[in-house]
């Protein structure tokens, strides 16, 4: 079987790729594996342009955001299924300092688009001395849905191949790479945080750090925000049921959830809720993150049949479609990726590491 591209990995890296160069007309094989622990089928998939403890717009976020809501709405229209959700964000003021900052912030044209400054919400709820935030152009993607939804178009392609990418079994041509039946211009490695251990990429700077969250239930309390001060109180669409996370932890990156973890989110919650709430689920990941908190996206210095598309870090439902099109854009039109993300930005390590 021929293919342009065989794309390794269907996380939301991979999968967002995949739709991306076939959207373009490109042929795709992806290789995937439901058996291997995967990041994408952890998060809560928010999409939030205004984060961080310093509460402030996320990298890229005009572009970023301008570009994903069309983009989630399309692919929801082409694979026939539901999972993009806008949201409203609340975020909690911590400070007065903070809420001074915020207020003269909702008369800047650069911040106006994202926030406003509403009325208390969820007094009964949720203690807020200070009051909040309200950030709009947020939500979620329920990427299993995506992932599922894009399996099944993919498998109805001929483009999809379930198994265990082995690196060792890939030959690689002077024009061309070929492992098990399937020949193509280039494979492109969507690994998520197993990339690390990429016989050809793992010189690249990988800083996985472990994510663990929770389900609950607050009996009788349906928001429709998502509550955020140092953690997020997600609504799901079953009535009073809440997502509630993240940790991050850079020392233990085992994929199972720790007493720890669920110990200091118990705590979070206490200080944000003034409600009881029950814990249905627990689960952990291992974000994909980097040194310089960028993506890597690019080719290999030496082999340029070799590419990677991963380091989408705790960001990956704002970043995959608006880096998936611009590596699509570079890969079918040779147009230049953003400095900040080329991958070349780390071959003096490579050279290091020879
Ligand atoms: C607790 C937690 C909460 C998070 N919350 C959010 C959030 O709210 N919003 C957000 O944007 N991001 C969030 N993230 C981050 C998000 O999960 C990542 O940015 C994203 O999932 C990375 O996607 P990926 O496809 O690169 O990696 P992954 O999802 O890990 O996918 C990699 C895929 O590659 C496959 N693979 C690897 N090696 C092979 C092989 N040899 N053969 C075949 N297949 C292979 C794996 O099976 C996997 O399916 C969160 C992460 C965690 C852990």
């Amino acid at each position: 079987m021929k293919a342009d591209y065989i794309v390794i990995g269907n996380g939301i890296a991979g999968s967002v790729l995949a739709y991306t160069l076939i959207s373009h007309g490109c042929r795709v094989m992806v290789v995937g594996n439901a058996a291997l622990p995967a990041a994408s089928q952890v998060a809560a998939g928010i999409v939030n342009p205004v984060t961080g403890k310093r509460l402030s717009k996320t990298w890229q976020a005009d572009v970023l955001f301008s570009f994903l809501t069309p983009f989630y709405r399309k692919m929801e229209a082409v694979l026939g299924a539901d999972f993009f959700h806008n949201m409203p964000v609340y975020r909690l003021f911590t400070s007065v300092e903070e809420q001074n900052t915020w207020l003269a912030r909702t008369a800047l044209p650069e911040y106006s688009r994202f926030i406003r400054i509403p009325e208390r919400l969820y007094g009964a709820y949720i203690n807020q001395p200070l009051g909040g935030l309200e950030i709009t152009e947020s939500g979620y993607v329920n990427i299993p849905v995506l992932l599922e939804a894009l399996q099944n178009w993919l498998q109805a392609k001929g483009a999809w191949q379930p198994g265990l990418f082995g690196h060792d079994q890939l030959e690689i041509a002077h024009d061309q790479v070929s492992w098990n039946g399937i020949s193509a211009r280039k494979i492109i490695f969507c690994e998520g945080p197993t990339g690390s251990h990429n016989p050809w990429f793992s010189w690249l700077p990988f800083r996985p750090v472990k994510g663990e969250l929770l389900t609950i239930r607050i009996p009788g309390v349906e928001m429709r925000h998502i509550i955020n001060q140092h953690m997020f109180v997600m609504p799901l669409p079953e009535g009073d049921r809440y997502r509630a996370g993240a940790t991050y932890e850079w020392k233990n990156l085992a994929w199972e959830p720790t007493q720890t973890a669920q110990n200091e989110l118990i705590t979070r919650l206490k200080h944000i809720l003034r409600v009881p709430f029950d814990i249905l689920d627990h689960k952990a990941g291992i974000r994909p993150a980097t040194s310089d908190r960028r993506p890597f996206i690019g080719m290999h210095p030496q082999i340029p049949q070799l590419a990677v598309f991963n380091g989408l870090g705790t960001k990956g439902v704002s970043l995959a479609p608006y880096y998936a099109q611009q590596f699509a854009d570079h890969l079918i039109h040779d147009k230049e990726l953003d400095s900040e993300v080329y991958v070349g930005r780390f071959n003096s390590l490579y050279y290091l590491s020879e």
